[in-house]
């Protein structure tokens, strides 16, 4: 009955059509930004469909889970619903369902908790503490990383004992082997473990490889710059390389990527994955996609020339023909409010003008505490925003108290978030009964939470205060275990926020900010609930409005992976509190996105924008030392990263690209001077305009300033002259200012000026040709300007 496998080809290039058809040897697609290649993947799977390959036979895996549910969307928009049983999702969350079936085999329980960043440096604090090693010499954070890295690598903690070469290496295996036992210990893994240990259990059990194997004869993987070595392993086992005995032949895999895109180094991606593709796998076939339907051919060529500047890249001819489009639009603010002020009015003249929606445009920033500038003028303008990132929901304290909670009932031995609750809210276990228990349990071999039980009985010498405090405590948790037994997600939360007095202790409180935790909470509760609806009901995805819009998006963000599965046979218990934990987990920064619709500017760190397209991008902050990041100023590899992070940035951007710096920007609460980014100045000028420039640099006179103040890293001073001057004649040229004279100014705006900088319009006065408007330019003095013909001003 579905759709005409030929017809899934319209639409397509002829080398995207050769990707979708290609079918035997594995198949790489390699391509520039915007090139097509997350659509191939797309077509691929429908084309399959159609084709007569069942669902179930599919595994794509994508980078975020948002980008898993688009994907399926689309899917099923081409062939219908029965794509739901394919297997879409991010590497973390396919293991984890993987790990669940197989607890087994594995020897563990499938109610294992999942250790995030915060949980496992917390563990490895702990782990620390009791090797009593110094905190300053081997700070909590640096072993976490390190560790993380020899997991990346798929080395054991017997491995890493075995190649340490110094006294960092050698203390870091033995962290890493306590840390391991006590993640064991708490029937718990970290991220990292969840992909290393897949690997393990399909390298040590070939006939739960060959199972999957069987049963996954369609293997897409996505964004495939960025898979670590450990993923690399678990593509290649998941998919054989060659037939088993049993005469299973190797799945089909087919992997899109961009070397170009590659921004996860420091997570341990490596582009020799992308790199080495065709010797890893002899047959591969490659597919070359040079045709970009995403961008204008300036955004293009801007990115082009920016990216061309790294070393040691295979380069690419990536073409348009969406024609030139508009102009790159390049700003400098006096500081970092002026830039954004200028963002947050560029943004509200394109939707005055009816040019782009809210939806259409994206903020991207370097790091995540560059937002709160933009928040607090898009505040001011009544602009609707959302910030995906930051500080996320599920990173706020009152959050991880109560999933902590949820954490230890489903998973009793979970130490982390045992010892995470013990006193919270305070109930009189202090921190030296804390460190009793904790020791007892290290001297006795058990688990912290069976010597918190022995230290209830009595049996760990204890003051009798607290040894009836945490009598009280485990009767608590039992209490709530009984809760948890027979009742919804939703339920056991409210059990959990009442009797533990967690809730009435906060609303007992006069501190704003616990007002907040307490609506944070609702918020929870309501996703709690949400979750159990879809999971009960068949109805997926779509979530209850007159919810919290920031609700809402946590809600779509727990939701996908498996969300509307039918092939429900592979989940545990599909309401139960463990599925509900796993999915809040496995949420990214780049799940939070806004659906569309939403009618928000979204504002977003250059890394979670990867994937993603916009009609209008403002790429701000761009600046030496802030981008590229200080620490990749004398670094040629980390500059190399980073200037990938600017090509993926500029090519989000569908038809209009704004580029922007500051000349004085805070940091660490110090006023900082910073000079051009050098990738700014690495887009041609041709394809510039500039809306205002340095001052200095619109005025010709004070030459001797430029090299210094300009910071452009262009060689000799002429040439460098030559740009500037050309800078400064399109800023005084009257192209620039068309647009902002028509703009009729009235009392309370905020103008700038090429002259006088920044103002703030006090009065006008006549109309028409006429028209004047007195304005505070501080410093500048008040001036009383005409608004006619070729004033350089432009409204903010
Ligand atoms: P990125 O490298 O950023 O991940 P990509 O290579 O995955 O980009 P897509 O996101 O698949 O590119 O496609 C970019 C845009 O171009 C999308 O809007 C997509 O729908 C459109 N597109 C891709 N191929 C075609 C085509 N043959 N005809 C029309 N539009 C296309
Ligand atoms: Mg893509």
């Amino acid at each position: 009955s579905g759709p005409d496998p030929e017809a899934l080809l319209n639409g397509l290039n002829p080398q995207q059509r050769d990707a979708v058809v290609h079918t035997g040897s594995p198949l790489l697609v390699v391509a520039g930004a915007g090139s097509g290649k997350t659509r191939v993947l797309t077509h691929r799977i429908a084309y399959l469909l159609a084709g007569g390959v069942h669902a179930g036979q599919i595994m794509a895996i994508t980078f975020t889970n948002k980008a898993a549910a688009e994907m399926k969307e689309r899917v099923v928009d081409l062939v219908g619903r029965r794509a739901n049983a394919m297997w879409v999702s991010t590497f973390h969350s396919m293991c984890v369902r993987v790990l669940r079936r197989e607890a087994k085999t594995l020897g563990l329980s499938s109610n294992f908790s999942i250790y995030d960043a915060d949980d496992s440096r917390r563990l490895i604090t702990m782990v620390a503490r009791e090797l009593d090693l110094d905190s300053k010499r081997y700070p909590a954070r640096t072993l976490a990383v390190h560790i993380s890295n020899l997991k990346n690598e798929l080395l054991t903690p017997e491995d890493a004992a075995e190649q340490a070469g110094n006294d960092m290496e050698r203390k870091v295996a033995q962290v890493y082997a306590a840390y391991q036992r006590r993640l064991v210990d708490s029937n718990a893994m970290d991220f990292d473990d969840l992909i290393m240990r897949t690997v393990q259990l399909l390298q040590g059990h070939p006939a739960v490889a060959e199972h999957y194997r069987r049963r996954f004869r369609h293997v897409l993987v996505d964004e495939y710059q960025d898979t670590n070595h450990a993923q690399y392993v678990l593509v290649r086992e998941l998919v054989g390389t060659e037939a088993t005995d049993t005469g299973v032949e190797p799945a089909e895999l087919c992997v899109v990527g961009d070397a170009d895109q590659s921004i996860y180094a420091f997570r341990g991606a490596t582009i020799r994955n992308i790199e080495e593709f065709e010797r890893d796998y002899p047959q591969a076939r490659t597919i070359l996609l040079e045709q970009n339907y995403r961008s204008t051919q300036t955004i293009l060529s801007a990115a082009n020339a920016v990216i061309r500047r790294n070393p040691n890249r295979r380069d690419k001819r990536l073409w348009s023909d969406a024609g030139d489009g508009e102009p790159i639009v390049g700003y400098v603010g006096d500081n970092e409010h002026d830039e954004a002020a200028f963002v947050a009015g560029e943004i509200d003249r394109l939707v005055d003008e009816g040019i782009a929606t809210f939806n259409d445009i994206a903020v991207f920033y370097r790091t995540n505490n560059q937002s709160r500038v933009f928040e607090e003028v898009f505040i001011r303008l009544g602009l609707p925003y959302r910030v995906v990132g930051g500080v996320r929901f599920y990173e706020r304290r009152e959050v991880r108290d109560a999933l902590a909670y949820l954490r230890v009932l489903d998973n009793p031995e979970d130490t982390v978030s045992l010892r995470r609750i013990l006193n919270v809210p305070r109930r009189g276990i202090g921190d030296r009964a804390e460190s009793v228990v904790a020791a007892h349990a290290e001297q006795e071999r058990i688990s912290f939470a069976a010597a918190l039980r022995k230290a209830a009985a009595g049996e760990v010498p204890l003051p009798t205060r607290s040894r009836n405090a945490i009598a009280g405590f485990v009767a608590l948790l039992d209490e709530l275990q009984a809760v948890a037994a027979e009742s919804d997600v939703a339920e056991v939360l409210e059990a959990v926020l009442e009797r533990t007095g967690y809730r009435a202790e906060l609303e007992a409180s006069d501190d704003p900010q616990d007002a907040t935790r307490v609506e944070n909470l609702t918020e929870l509760v309501t996703v709690a609930r949400e979750f159990t609806e879809t999971r009960a009901g068949a109805a997926p995805t779509t979530t209850d409005s007159g919810v919290d819009p920031s609700a809402e998006s946590v809600v779509a963000a727990v939701l996908p992976a498996g969300a509307d599965d039918e092939d429900a046979a592979d989940l545990p218990a599909d309401d139960s509190l463990s599925a509900f934990l796993e999915r809040v987990s496995l949420v990214a920064d780049a799940d939070s996105l806004p659906e569309s619709g939403d009618g928000v500017v979204t504002l977003m760190t250059l890394h979670t924008a990867k994937g993603l397209e916009f009609p209008v991008v403002f790429c701000t902050g761009w600046e030496d030392g802030v981008f590229p990041h200080l620490r990749a100023l004398g670094e040629p590899a980390e500059l190399a990263e980073e200037r990938r992070l600017a090509y993926v940035g500029i090519t989000r951007a569908r038809q209009r690209l704004y580029v922007s710096r500051a000349l004085m920007r805070s940091a660490w609460g110090q006023p900082m001077t910073n000079p051009a980014s050098r990738f700014l100045t690495e887009i041609p000028e041709e394809l510039m305009h500039w809306r205002r420039i340095e001052p200095e640099r619109a005025a010709p006179q004070v030459r001797s300033t430029w090299g210094t103040r300009g910071g452009f890293d262009r060689t000799g001073a002429d040439s460098a002259q030559a740009g500037l001057a050309a800078r400064g004649m399109r800023s005084t040229g009257r192209k620039g200012w068309k647009d902002t004279v028509a703009i009729k100014l009235s009392a309370g705006d905020r103008v700038t000026h090429d002259k006088y900088g920044l103002g703030t319009v006090l009065s006008t006065e006549g109309e028409g040709p006429r028209a004047t408007a007195t304005i505070d330019f501080g410093s500048s003095g008040t001036v009383r300007l005409m608004l006619i013909g070729s004033v350089p001003i432009t409204k903010l």
